[in-house]
């Protein structure tokens, strides 16, 4: 059984083609610009199983020709025994497997009995999508609430094993909009030999509601959104980075 927030079923922004999108409840991070505060709690969300996934996803297969199942959160990771029913199960249907995450539940040590699931894991994803939040540690801690060591371990242990990735970077006003931290960031994609594609998802306030709802206070608020010259251009600057 997994705990589930929500399931997309016409997804267009979460790996290539169209997908369905599977939303796994619970997240170790506190990102400030979150947009999807209801993940945050493990106790929420609703169980279901792979089988119960997959059949759903059956029920309409043509619409995912060229796409297939996106696990994204909330953080997928920490589920990880139902994540790798789900994808192997998958990959037995063969269905094109996408993985959304921070990468925050990497245990690091090989010796981890979870580096071991993760390796097996790795078997049946096609392509993750890895959410680098920032590249400087001590601003990772403030915007996240953790440390990014594990994030950044984990993105060579992709690069090591050569899993494709597509990277993905919000851009905040006053957090992550800075030509250092870009260019640091670029500098260190530049080390790995895996990255297919690099996403810049401009910062947006559209969670906003939410956290009221929740009774949670939102800490961006006087936070303004990125432009669209602007995401080009911490883009252009990230590969600028990579070439150095
Ligand atoms: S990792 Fe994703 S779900 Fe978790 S807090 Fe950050 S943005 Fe939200």
């Amino acid at each position: 059984m997994g705990r589930i927030h929500s399931i997309e079923t016409f997804g267009t922004v979460d790996g290539p083609g169209i997908r369905f999108v599977v939303f796994f409840q619970g997240c170790p991070l506190r990102c400030l610009y979150c947009h999807n505060p209801d993940s945050w709690n493990m106790a929420d969300g609703k169980e279901m199983t792979a089988d119960e996934i997959l059949t759903r996803f059956e029920r309409n297969r043509g619409f995912y020709k060229n796409g297939g199942i996106t696990a994204t959160g909330g953080e997928p990771m920490i589920q990880m025994d139902f994540l790798l029913e789900l994808f192997t199960k998958a990959k037995e249907r063969n269905i094109h497997t996408c993985l959304d995450t921070s990468g925050i539940a990497f245990p690091g040590d090989p010796k981890s009995p979870v580096y071991d699931k993760i390796e097996r894991l790795m078997k049946v994803t096609d392509l993750i999508l890895l959410d680098i939040k920032h590249i400087d540690e001590k601003d990772h801690q403030t915007l996240t609430g953790k440390s990014n060591r594990l994030i950044l371990a984990f993105a060579r242990y992709l690069s090591r094993i050569r899993k494709p990735v597509w990277i993905r970077h919000v851009v905040v006003p006053g957090i992550t909009y800075n030509e250092e931290d870009l260019t640091e960031l670029g500098r260190f994609l530049g080390t790995l030999t895996n990255i297919e594609k690099i996403e810049i998802l401009p910062y947006h306030s559209m969670g906003k509601a939410k956290y009221e709802n929740l009774g949670y206070q939102y800490a961006l608020e006087d936070t303004r959104e990125l432009t669209k010259a602007e995401a080009k251009k911490a883009k252009e600057i990230i590969l600028k980075g990579m070439r150095k």
